[in-house]
């Protein structure tokens, strides 16, 4: 089984674990068997600040450089970045991505709604569900069609949260919103990520849930990296082996990685 962790952080992200360096990250995905694991510390982009205001780049690319030397042999280490939200303030979002040609592989996620706040700080009893998914899926979609990145980033992103306040919304009514999303990042040959860490919180599922992956696999999205989204090292490579099953059953038999901002395929195999 080749085991790939697309989605980690460090603790140069600012939610990272104090404890999640990038050699603790790295040893973690050898002891767990995995082969390629990306570090994708999040670059959030507000309206007013420059993009560094939230990473320290000028430490970590070199740090990371130097771990893709380290560990060659043992563990693939792709430099990855989570870029948040770059339509806040675009001119900064491409001056990150040309300041940094060591980047293997972008994600493109979502975040920050209005006034940079985090939808993970929305009190779903004043935002109403319906209306904060159905904006945030604009976003995606103007990220999707408008900007850079290799993969969009845990679509259902806001539902987790929601999920944590005891609140569900009905998917059904956004299926033509999502595959209308699907269809643009299809047409520029990009692709979406699994993301895993819904298993560790109260929403137990995949981002995007089954239903969800497999609509993406029938409108022909073929680009799909998995990844934990762990914050520490006791996170990295949980529940990969659901994913790719989850991955399998909804009709894929490869996955995807990236080296310099290309794709490669590989072949997965059923439970
Ligand atoms: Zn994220
Ligand atoms: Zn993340």
């Amino acid at each position: 089984m080749y085991f790939t962790d697309y989605h980690t952080h460090t603790r140069f992200s600012f939610d990272g674990a104090p404890h999640a360096t990038i050699d603790a990250m790295c040893q973690a995905a050898i002891e767990r068997g995995i082969s390629e694991l990306a570090i994708t510390d999040h670059m959030d982009i507000f309206h007013l600040q420059k993009y560094s205001y939230i990473l320290d780049c000028r430490h970590l690319y070199p740090e990371l450089l130097a771990a893709k030397d380290r560990y060659k042999g043992r563990l693939k280490v792709v430099i990855g970045a989570e870029l948040g939200q770059p339509m806040a303030n675009p001119k900064e979002g491409r001056r990150f991505l040309s300041d940094h040609p060591e980047l293997d592989f972008v994600i493109g996620s979502v975040h920050q709604m209005e006034n940079d706040l985090d939808v993970y700080y929305y009190n779903f009893r004043k935002h109403d569900p319906v209306q904060v998914y159905d904006h945030y899926l604009d976003l995606l979609t103007e990220y999707a069609a408008d900007y850079d990145y290799d993969v969009i980033g845990h679509i259902t992103y806001p539902l987790r949260y929601m999920a944590e306040a005891g609140f569900a919304v009905n998917i059904e009514q956004f299926l033509d919103k999502i595959e209308n999303l699907y269809r643009i990042i299809i047409r520029r040959d990009r692709g979406i990520e699994l993301n895993l860490s819904g298993f560790r919180q109260s929403m137990q599922t995949t981002m995007p849930a089954p239903k969800l992956l497999k609509l993406y696999y029938e409108c022909g999205g073929r680009i799909l990296t998995l990844g934990t989204d762990a914050h520490r090292p006791e996170d990295v490579g949980a529940f990969l082996r659901a994913g790719q099953d989850i991955a399998y059953e909804c009709g894929f038999r490869e996955l995807t990685t990236f080296e310099n901002r290309t794709p490669s395929f590989h072949k997965i195999m059923g439970k």
